[in-house]
């Protein structure tokens, strides 16, 4: 508001009579604005690139869900704080002066780090220096890779029910998203239906494990099969592993980067959102060999040039710890087992979750209500937000199946969880 004064002229930078209007007309100005701004209508005539798509899910029920003053169990956001720690190195590195641009593809420190964690946890070593990207979050490093790898006319295949930003950006370059369905209630892929699913024309495969919303996770045996049947072609996998830390029962994330041959046509999206609690920071990175990485780095440069550089410090320090990521699967552990009893004599079945921090529900054996009704339902009448499964497949096929997410203090989930068992069955 007071943009001539303040902070300027208390530390002398500008002359303030340099300011046209003195401050009371600059008062006046400002607040003579009427409280209801005017809807503007656009004097262009224009064809959208993208007609049929709507506001994302996530948002829609999120505003929901706020309205409703609902218990939130949908979007998958932590509603916990990070780790003070976190907090004190980004502000710390704020403090120290790191407030101008960060190197364009990334602080070396963090690449250094995560370059270092990925070699010990899964055996692949990446070159800091060619094959790590700092992005600004990993629908940032989705939209690059896609938008830096796919041509027009060509085909990206990938899973249903998928994460909503895959279909869409894919169309954005050109290409043609093709949807294969896994199938409820297990949701495992069929990887006899991928193989024939296969053109000269297949660009990507779009692989997510921990899959959200399925819960599902991929094991040697399907890497395997993977490796196999694109053996010999020129198709990229883009693997989404932002929950790579989430995984249960004493299972290990089976990515990309613990297969070296897949390794070598993959590109590795990941992200400090889920790891760290952190999802409103924005901060993902990606991993790919360097002939593949210099092609997602012109995208980048261009998008955004380079990511917060605060945070970048932050994370690189956090990283030096690897209790702060190794503790996530029995935290999120504990919570999932929470909710599953809690929701134990709710008319919901719940599905398997073996990893991420979502688990489905199903309602089918007692409603065949569409599942986009029922969240709606829950929400005004229950006071509880989930997702509908619907809103993960380009053609809304509906199996009565709801998303929740337990990234959710123990209040919240109690809450919740009371909400949903208090739904006749
Ligand atoms: N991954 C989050 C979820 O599925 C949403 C992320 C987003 O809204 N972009 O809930």
């Amino acid at each position: 508001m007071h943009f001539c004064h303040s902070y300027y002229d208390n530390n002398s930078l500008v002359d303030s009579s340099a300011c046209p209007l003195n401050r009371k007309q600059l008062n006046s100005h400002f607040y003579a604005r009427p409280q209801e701004p005017v809807a503007m209508k656009s004097s262009v005539e224009f064809t959208s690139k993208l007609p049929d798509v709507g506001t994302t899910i996530f948002s829609v029920i999120g505003q929901l869900s706020a309205r409703h003053n609902a218990i939130n169990l949908s979007q998958g956001a932590p509603n916990f704080p990070c780790d003070p720690l976190l907090v004190e190195e980004v502000s710390r590195a704020m403090r120290e002066g790191h407030n101008q641009y960060a190197p364009m593809t990334g602080w070396p420190a963090l690449k250094e780090a995560l370059a270092a964690k990925v070699a010990a946890l899964y055996g692949q070593h990446y070159d800091p220096g060619t094959e790590v990207l700092i992005s600004g979050s990993a629908s940032q490093g989705i939209y690059m890779a896609i938008a830096a790898l796919v041509n027009a006319g060509d085909e990206v295949i990938f899973f249903e029910p998928a994460f909503d930003s895959y279909a869409p950006v894919v169309r954005l370059q050109g290409g043609t998203p093709v949807g294969l369905k896994l199938q409820f209630p297990d949701y495992a892929i069929n990887w006899d239906e991928l193989r024939a699913a296969l053109t000269p024309r297949t660009r990507m495969i779009i692989i997510n494990t921990p899959h959200n919303p399925s819960a599902q996770v991929l094991t040697p045996e399907d890497l395997a099969q993977l490796a196999a049947l694109t053996r010999g072609t020129d198709i990229v996998v883009l693997s989404d592993e932002v929950y790579e830390h989430i995984v249960f029962d004493g299972r290990a994330h089976c990515g990309m980067a613990t297969h070296p041959e897949l390794a070598q046509r993959s590109v590795i999206v990941s992200s400090f959102g889920k790891t760290f609690h952190v999802t409103g920071w924005r901060v993902g990175y990606c991993l790919a060999p360097a002939e593949l990485m210099q092609e997602l780095i012109k995208v980048h440069q261009f998008m955004m040039y380079a990511a917060d550089t605060p945070m970048q410090i932050g994370f690189a320090h956090y990283l030096q710890h690897a209790q702060n990521y190794l503790s996530l699967p029995s935290f999120y552990q504990q919570k999932r087992d929470r909710l599953v009893k809690l929701l134990q004599d709710s008319p919901f079945k719940l599905l398997p979750c073996a990893g991420s921090f979502f688990v489905l529900a199903s309602y089918g054996h007692f409603s065949d209500e569409p599942d986009s009704e029922m969240v709606k339902r829950l929400i005004v009448e229950h006071g509880v937000a989930t997702i509908p499964l619907s809103a993960f497949y380009m053609d809304g096929t509906d199996n009565n199946v709801i998303r929740l997410s337990f990234a959710k203090d123990d209040v919240t989930l109690e809450r919740g969880a009371e909400a949903l068992c208090r739904v006749k069955g």
